[in-house]
């Protein structure tokens, strides 16, 4: 299994629509998918779906050691698709688990206990801040996907997304790469959001996926109707940008996951 964190420190640029539509994708393809809810808004869970009485046991529980990973996770209705989902208590983790041994290790404890050939790739969704949620996520995680919003200030908090980054590679985890960068809300009518494609792939190269999101009404109406763009409207410029994401992503992964 290949651990994939979602993950950019700001609010409101499409880690969430891009882990339930990126999961549904990696799932159609034939990949057996866990995405784990790490957010305490818990809009992964709640845009899959899944109610807050279906969240017995959560991410939350995970980290504090309430729980083994197999009673946290439930089915989706996406085949091939599993969650972890997350709770409101999940806001108080940041704190709770600074006195926990091994605090940075929590979420990499728990998903290396999944049996190896349940599934193929795991996503985490990041809340959108570079605390211990999300250095657990990357402490569990091998690659980084990183979205990034077409809009100005763009590159904005990138460098100290990558300066967090380097300091886990360099403490917890060397083996930690970036997978890649991927533009969202992509609006081709609007000069600025190609200005801004261009100045990012002019600093970041190869990084950037080639793949690019766009701003797509569907993607955003989805989860208020608890099912991935992929299956409210799978004809939408979103839905097609998310399948084209999710072979792009494939293509760069290590080849025994990709072969699934
Ligand atoms: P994050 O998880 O980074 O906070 P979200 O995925 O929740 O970001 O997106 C923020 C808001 O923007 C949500 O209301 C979402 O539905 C909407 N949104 C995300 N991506 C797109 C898109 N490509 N086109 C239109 N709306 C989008
Ligand atoms: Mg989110």
């Amino acid at each position: 299994m290949i651990t994939i964190a979602i993950a950019n420190q700001k609010g409101g640029v499409g880690k969430t629509t891009t882990a339930i539509n990126l999961a549904t994708g990696l799932a159609a393809t034939g990949l057996r998918v866990l995405l784990v809810d790490l957010d305490p808004q818990g809009n992964a869970s709640t845009g899959l779906g899944i109610g807050q009485s279906d969240r017995v046991h959560s991410s939350y529980d995970l980290l504090v050691g309430n729980c083994a990973l197999e009673d946290a996770v439930i089915p989706t209705r996406v085949p091939k698709l599993d969650i972890v989902p997350a709770t409101q208590d999940l806001s108080g983790a940041e704190i709770e688990l600074i006195d926990y041994e091994q605090r940075t290790h929590r979420l990499n404890r728990v998903l290396d206990e999944a049996p190896p050939a349940r599934w193929d790739v795991c996503l985490i969704d990041c809340p959108p801040s570079l605390g211990l949620l999300t250095i657990n996520a990357m402490v569990a995680a091998q690659s980084l996907l990183v979205p990034l919003q077409c809009e100005f200030f763009a590159l904005e908090g990138l460098s100290q997304l990558l300066q967090t980054v380097e300091r886990i590679r360099s403490r917890f985890n060397t083996g930690l790469s970036i997978l890649g960068v991927a533009l969202t809300m992509y609006d081709k009518r609007n000069r600025l959001t190609d200005q801004v494609a261009d100045d990012v792939r002019a600093v970041l190269g190869d990084l950037v996926f080639t793949t690019v999101i766009p701003r797509n009404v569907r993607l955003s109406e989805a989860p208020s109707h608890g099912v991935p763009a992929l299956i409210y409207d799978f004809r939408c410029s979103g839905s097609e940008a998310y399948m084209s994401l999710s072979r792009e992503l494939i293509a760069r992964l290590p080849r025994q996951e990709a072969a699934a």
